[in-house]
């Protein structure tokens, strides 16, 4: 690229800015008084959303800011360390600034509730490690957490405006997802949530106008982007970005996954475990190794009950057989494991919530057997 052409560039770029920030303002100046919901990944596009929020708000005069602007992230509990642990700090440098700021802002860090989370599910319901065709993690851990906070807000206000640092050029993926938002007018109807208006102010740009804005700007809260920066430079692949709709699904576990679970079965390798340990944190190798465990045991028969949970036998129109959860033995011994992975690496990877909660699931499927094998005693007996 010449001198010429970076010019131009450059003020291309300056104007795609300035059009997003009057977008921004003319839709917080309308003249009512639903709140606006960032929906935060810690990633890149969401938080030059917040990034670009956070400054209208410092620009205006207080007695006009005067929309609550809530910033919700998601921890599925089984976060990347190093994301999980970035998202903790920049959401309360945010809200720190925006204290002493006098911001109107709110922020909230949602988590699947103790019963669905994936331990309880893995471990206490012996469902089978998630993948492409039995994906039951997303909605569990991801989409719900979220929605019943927007929902929450929906109930409160009547109706809320959802912000997602979508972008169309992210993927053919977002592309197709953000098409089916599509209808022309900046705020469009969330496909699955009553009440909620979906903005997507950042929709147009291209991956190198955000990161060149997340580079030469620092965040109005404080500190700097290049945490973040480093983040992306450590992993390897795109970005997980927040889920609140079936429809963003695709992008959640699939092999450009950055942000995802540690514990993502859905992917073949876990790109983003694996670019951290590549850059030296060798820390996370035994978290990468138990990933894999839990892959490669997955259509182990052997490890898998015949019926399901509800005592059904399932095969299908083709004739072919599909096992239900895992035995208790194998729910046991991923159990073991995981504790001994706690102890190996020192972290806390399970809460005492929800090893109370497999303990319970546990005793009442082995009272349920009993009841079972009785009956079918009974009925054998009957028989002859
Ligand atoms: S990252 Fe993987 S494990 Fe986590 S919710 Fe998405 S698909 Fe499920």
């Amino acid at each position: 690229m010449d001198g010429a052409e970076a010019l131009a560039l450059e003020d291309e770029r300056t104007a795609l800015f300035d059009a997003i920030r009057s977008d921004l303002l003319d839709e917080y100046r309308q003249n009512h008084d639903w709140p606006w919901i960032i929906g935060y990944s810690g990633g890149k596009d969401s938080t030059l959303v917040t990034h670009l929020v956070f400054e209208m708000l410092l620009s205006l005069p207080p007695s006009q800011r005067s929309r609550p602007v809530h910033i919700v992230a998601n921890d599925t509990l089984v976060e990347s360390p190093l994301v999980v642990q970035h998202i903790i700090e920049s959401i309360e440098e945010i809200k720190n600034a925006a204290n002493a700021f006098g911001l109107p802002i709110i922020t909230k860090i949602t988590r699947p509730a103790p019963d669905q989370s994936f331990w309880v599910n893995l471990i206490g319901r012996g469902y089978p490690s998630p993948n492409r065709s039995f994906r039951w993690c997303t909605d569990r851990m991801k989409i719900l957490p979220t929605s019943r906070y927007i929902k929450s807000q929906v109930d409160a206000a009547g109706q809320v405006i959802l912000l997602l640092g979508v972008r169309r050029s992210e993927s053919s993926t977002r592309a197709a997802s953000v098409g089916r938002y599509d209808n022309g007018e900046r705020l469009n109807k969330h496909n699955d949530l009553v009440g909620c208006m979906v903005f997507r102010p950042i929709v147009e740009l291209h991956t190198d106008d955000v990161w060149e804005f997340l580079a030469l700007n620092e965040p109005p809260w404080g500190g700097s982007h290049l945490k973040l920066i480093g983040l992306y430079r450590n992993a390897s692949g795109g970005e997980c970005p927040v889920v609140t709709s079936k429809d963003d699904a695709p992008s959640c576990g699939t092999t450009s996954s950055r942000f995802g679970c540690w514990t993502c079965t859905v992917v073949e390798k876990d790109r983003s475990l694996e670019g951290f340990v590549e850059s030296g944190y060798a820390e996370f190798t035994p978290l990468l190794d138990f990933r894999d465990w839990l892959a490669s045991i997955r259509n182990d028969k052997e490890r898998r009950q015949a019926r399901r949970r509800d005592g059904r036998i399932t095969i299908t129109e083709g004739g072919t057989f599909i096992p239900g959860p895992f035995t208790l033995q194998t729910r046991a011994e991923i159990f073991e494991r995981l504790r001994n992975l706690e102890a190996e690496t020192g972290q806390r990877l399970i809460s005492d919530e929800e090893v109370d909660l497999i303990h319970q699931l546990w005793s009442e499927e082995i009272a349920d057997h009993g009841k079972a094998r009785s009956l079918n005693v009974r009925e054998v007996v009957k028989g002859k």
